[in-house]
């Protein structure tokens, strides 16, 4: 009997990306929950969440670091435009946490599941750090062209689940 077989049970890519979303709940941002993983043939090497370092305060405690930059985006009309942004930029990204509490060789042709799609720091990070797979949910448009390039460039398996729900009680409305 293959596994496949037992419709009650979890796929591998729904088994992970529902750990990712629940360590996303670790996250005191209340702007962005990110959460992310490391897996290896299949066993959890690593969890990580978006946060500031550890010993400083966070989001909930000293409110958001808010930085404001100009971004282009296609409008309804099908021109570019300009529109300014603002980010939190107290906390380390999930991806980011996970490369540093995670051993090199641990990483080495492993896969990361990652609630959202990376944005390009932390994707021009990832295709450096020996992970051969990436795994996300909930898209990131504006880096988005440029981190699929860069996968493609870096032979890295990049892929969306786009028929996921994930667990209710992990999941966030999202500040853009
Ligand atoms: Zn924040
Ligand atoms: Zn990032």
């Amino acid at each position: 009997m293959s596994e496949a077989h037992d419709a009650s049970r979890k796929d591998w890519d729904t088994y992970f990306m529902d750990i990712a979303y629940m360590v996303s709940t670790r996250s005191r941002c209340p702007r962005r929950h990110v959460g992310s993983v490391l897996v290896q043939g299949k066993k959890l090497l690593g969890t990580a969440y978006n946060g500031a370092p550890m010993g400083v305060q966070d989001c909930s405690e000293a409110g958001c670091m808010i930085a404001e930059e100009w971004e282009t985006k296609l409008g309804d009309d099908g021109k570019e435009q300009m529109v300014k942004k603002q980010r939190c930029i107290r906390t380390i990204h999930a991806e980011q946490n996970l490369l540093l509490f995670t051993d090199r060789a641990d990483r080495e042709g492993s896969t990361v599941y990652v609630t959202d799609q990376p944005c390009w720091t932390c994707a021009n990070m990832l295709a450096n750090s020996g992970v051969k797979e990436i795994v996300f949910h909930r898209g990131y448009p504006k880096d988005s062209d440029k981190v699929s390039l860069l996968m493609s460039q870096k032979g890295i398996v990049f892929r969306s689940l786009t028929d996921y729900e994930p667990p209710p009680q992990a999941s966030m409305k999202v500040t853009s």
